[in-house]
This record gives C-alpha cells, sequence and structure tokens, in this order.
C-alpha cells in the first residue's frame, strides 16, 4: 500500500487547517514539508459561512469566495495558493485510524501516511437525533449543518419545494441563523426547542426576549417548553410530521436540527489524555505525547484569564490556537519560546439585519442596557455580567466596529464596578470610558 511522510501534519482540513498552514508559510515552510488531510473535497473555508450568506435565494456566498483566511480580512487562500506553497492538500481523503506510537495515519483506501509533528485539528460533528434513539430520525429531509456539502444538500431540498414549511430542531446559533435563512427562503417556519427560551447557553431571559420578539415579527413561530420525539413520513419515506412530547404535530417538508456538536476525538481514544469532551492540551497546544498538538474546536485548553480549562466551538479560537500551535512548534525547533495562549472568548452571530458579539465570561449576575424592544428598527441593547464586583462578560447587539472594540476592552480589563444603576444608565457609555 501506498505511503508518504512529511514533516507535519494537519489531520483534519477545516478553519484552524487553514490559518494552520498560513502560520506554517508566515514563520518559514520548505515545499513538500507540510500536508493537510481533509474529508472534505475542497480547501479550507470560513465555516460560519455555510448557515449565513452560504444559504441566501440571491447572491448567495460560494467558494472560492470565502475560503480562509478572509473571514478575518487575511489572504484568500485558492487550492492554488497551497500548490504554491509546496503544501499538499489531500482532500475526500478521510483518516480511519491513528497509530500516535508509530506515527502514522491511514485512510479509509487504506493508504499511509507518516508524520513528525502531527497537528490534529478534527473539529466537531453535529450530535444526530438518531444518537438519542428519536424514532424516524433517519426520514429523508432530515437535515444538519456541518461540512459545505450537507449545506448544499440543503439548497438542493429548498429549490425542489419552493416556499415549503421547516421545522427546526434547537434553539441554539446555528438553529437561530437558519430559521432566519429559511424565512429568507420564504419557508414557513417553526422553531423547536425545550429551554424556557433560546441560546440558553450564552443568552439570559432579557437578551432571548428581543430575539424572540424580532424573530416571531419576522413570521417565524417558536414552540418553546418541548422536544421532536418521532417523525412521519410519505411513502417514500421523506419526512411529514414532527411529533412532539407535548402531543402537538408539525407539519414539515423540512427538518434540520441543529441540537450541538461533539468533538471529533475518537480516532485517539485511549491514546491521548481528554479532558471535558475534548483532547487536553498544554498553553502551546500540545497534547500528552511529544510531537502531537490540537486546536480548534477539539481542543481543551488552559483559559490563562479565568484560571480554568475549556474547550470553545468558536471560529476566532479555532483560527487563534491554530496559529499558537504552529508558532510553538516553529519555537522548539529553534529551541526558543513563546508566550503562553491567553484567549479572550469572542462570539459572534449574524441573522436577518441583526448581528451581536460578545466577549469574556457570562458568569455571575447580568445586567440589562439600552433598547432590547425588538419593534425598534435598528435596536441596539447589551448585557455586562459581573462577577465578585468586576465585569467579566460583555454582549452587545447591532455593534459598530468601535463600540465592539469598545465592549473587548471591558472584558479583558475588567473594571470594578461601583454602581449597578450607574452602570446601567450609563450603559454603552460606560465601555467607551475604559
Ligand atoms: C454552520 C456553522 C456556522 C457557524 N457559525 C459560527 C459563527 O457565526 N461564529 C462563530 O464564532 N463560530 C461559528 N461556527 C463554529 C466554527 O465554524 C468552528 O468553531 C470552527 O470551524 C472550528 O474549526 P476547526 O478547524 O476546529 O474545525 P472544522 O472547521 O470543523 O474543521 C474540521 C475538519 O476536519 C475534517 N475531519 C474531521 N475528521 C477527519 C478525519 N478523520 N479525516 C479527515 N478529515 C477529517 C472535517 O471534514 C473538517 O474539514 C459555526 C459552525 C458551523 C458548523
Amino acid at each position: 500500500m501506498a505511503e508518504a511522510s512529511y514533516k507535519y501534519i494537519i489531520l483534519g482540513g477545516g478553519v484552524a487547517a487553514g490559518y494552520a498552514a498560513r502560520e506554517f508559510v508566515k514563520l518559514g515552510l520548505k515545499s513538500g514539508e507540510l500536508a493537510i488531510i481533509s474529508k472534505e473535497a475542497v480547501a479550507p473555508y470560513e465555516r460560519p459561512a455555510l448557515s449565513k450568506a452560504y444559504l441566501f435565494p440571491e447572491g448567495a456566498a460560494r467558494l472560492p469566495g470565502f475560503h480562509v483566511c478572509v473571514g478575518s480580512g487575511g489572504e484568500r487562500q485558492l487550492p492554488e495558493w497551497y500548490f504554491e506553497k509546496g503544501i499538499e492538500l489531500i482532500l475526500s481523503t478521510e483518516v480511519v485510524k491513528a497509530d500516535l506510537s508509530s506515527k502514522t495515519l491511514t485512510s479509509a483506501e487504506g493508504k499511509t501516511f507518516k508524520y513528525e509533528v502531527l497537528i490534529i485539528a478534527t473539529g466537531a460533528t453535529v450530535i444526530k437525533l438518531s444518537d438519542f434513539g428519536v424514532q424516524g430520525a433517519d426520514a429523508k429531509g432530515i437535515h444538519y449543518l456541518r461540512e459545505i456539502d450537507e449545506a448544499d444538500a440543503l439548497i438542493a431540498a429548498l429549490k425542489s419545494k419552493k416556499e415549503g414549511s421547516a421545522v427546526v430542531v434547537g434553539g441554539g446559533y446555528i438553529g437561530l441563523e437558519l430559521a432566519a435563512v429559511l424565512r429568507i427562503n420564504k419557508y414557513k417556519v417553526k422553531m423547536v426547542y425545550p429551554e424556557p427560551w433560546c441560546m440558553p447557553r450564552l443568552f439570559t431571559a432579557d437578551i432571548a426576549s428581543f430575539y424572540e420578539g424580532y424573530y416571531k415579527g419576522k413570521g417565524v413561530e417558536i414552540v418553546k417548553g418541548t422536544v421532536a420525539t418521532g417523525f412521519s413520513t410519505d411513502e417514500e419515506g421523506h419526512v411529514k410530521i414532527v411529533k412532539l412530547k407535548d402531543g402537538r404535530e408539525l407539519e414539515a417538508d423540512i427538518v434540520i436540527v441543529g441540537v450541538g456538536a461533539r468533538p471529533l476525538t475518537r480516532l485517539f481514544k485511549d491514546q491521548l489524555e481528554e479532558e471535558k469532551g475534548g483532547i487536553k492540551t498544554d498553553a502551546f497546544f500540545k497534547t500528552s505525547i511529544p510531537d502531537v498538538y490540537a486546536v480548534g474546536d477539539v481542543a481543551t485548553f488552559p483559559m490563562k484569564i479565568y484560571g480554568d480549562v475549556r474547550r470553545v466551538e468558536h471560529v476566532d479560537h479555532a483560527r487563534k490556537s491554530a496559529a499558537q500551535a504552529v508558532q510553538a512548534i516553529k519555537a522548539k525547533e529553534e529551541g526558543k519560546s513563546i508566550e503562553a495562549y491567553d484567549y479572550l472568548p469572542f462570539f459572534y452571530s449574524r441573522s436577518f439585519d441583526l448581528s451581536w458579539q460578545f466577549y469574556g465570561d457570562n458568569t455571575g449576575e447580568a445586567i440589562i442596557f439600552g433598547d432590547n424592544n425588538p419593534a425598534t428598527p435598528k435596536a441596539k441593547f447589551g448585557s455586562y455580567w459581573i462577577k465578585d464586583g468586576k465585569i467579566v462578560g460583555v454582549f452587545l447587539e447591532n455593534g459598530t466596529p468601535e463600540e465592539n472594540k469598545a465592549i473587548a476592552k471591558v472584558a479583558l480589563v475588567q473594571p470594578v464596578v461601583e454602581s449597578t444603576e450607574q452602570l446601567i444608565k450609563e450603559g454603552l457609555a460606560f465601555a467607551s470610558k475604559i
């Protein structure tokens, strides 16, 4: 069987892989030293586009338009870019076995790849309703979204039935973004989730009431406090009805499920230490085995600012952790050292004409400021989270670039709050003083 050897292999061809490749090139890479092995058929791209402009009925984003690193204002790395830099892009290739003791990866076709240094960037995979044994969850017309081929399948479904009915299962950011884009595609949309409000992992009731009100205004029907327990199909096995736990039945031509993701660690089971569901790393993204690094969604790393360890499933961290790992690898080769990863959590989402950013930690007591009335055009509001008398997290809807920069600084500096009432009164103006 064929065998290939590289100094560096990045396993996975998503966001982190693309940004790691850029960092290798920046720091000096010889032709033939680096290979990226990816299950996907396309070069690394900015994954967040898949639930946003990629699904627009008109003027949709398409590759090569959103290959990395355009999402952070960097150069767009077309497949030619990798070729010119002497990086081997091994696409449509799933690695099914990783033997870390012999430094060998094996693909589904039986090809083996040897490395000196491995960067694991396998990301995460969607949690499926069939994982919970939900009856009928394998019916045709039930969609998930992680990779571009799944987005293409969704587009084909939308084209095959114009202005149909969709049920979105899950009230997280993927559910919210997809509900919006389905409405833009003129679908009738119902969202179902068990929690008392959407995005409960980040949003407070006050924040969520704005988005739920806004979505209702856009014609999205929200069904809360219950879950999908089964699906009925037509004679061709295509989904028709979503059965809810509370006994209700919702008609659907399309079902989209966004109930979370699970880090892809299984190739390394019993070979690498894990923590909080991810591959445990240090502040340089080194795993428990020498010369093996893990970055992006798959890594559980020390969060210096909060003195704990976390796994972060957001694009900003995927980009920055990739750069940090490559800098650490290169520094080690040169006998140098670099600073430990010091990450300020940053999440964002966009849907309809809404756009929010969040920085820091959503722990402690939250206060809301500004106008969170969903009927207000271009409403601007936010929240501060206060813990031990200091602001530790800030959320802002509809911020300008300067305002978003200001809230990021607040989350980083963690200013002391003298008076909560004063803070509520000052709102965003407080951030601009920091
Ligand atoms: C639809 C969608 C929208 C999102 N929107 C936002 C957003 O608005 N804001 C935000 O902050 N974050 C968002 N995210 C999260 C963000 O995209 C991820 O955090 C980021 O992509 C993680 O990068 P990664 O490189 O770790 O993983 P990924 O980008 O998922 O890349 C993993 C790659 O590894 C490949 N792979 C996995 N296993 C194997 C194997 N065994 N062999 C070969 N290849 C393999 C996969 O095919 C994939 O190409 C979104 C995610 C999705 C799915």
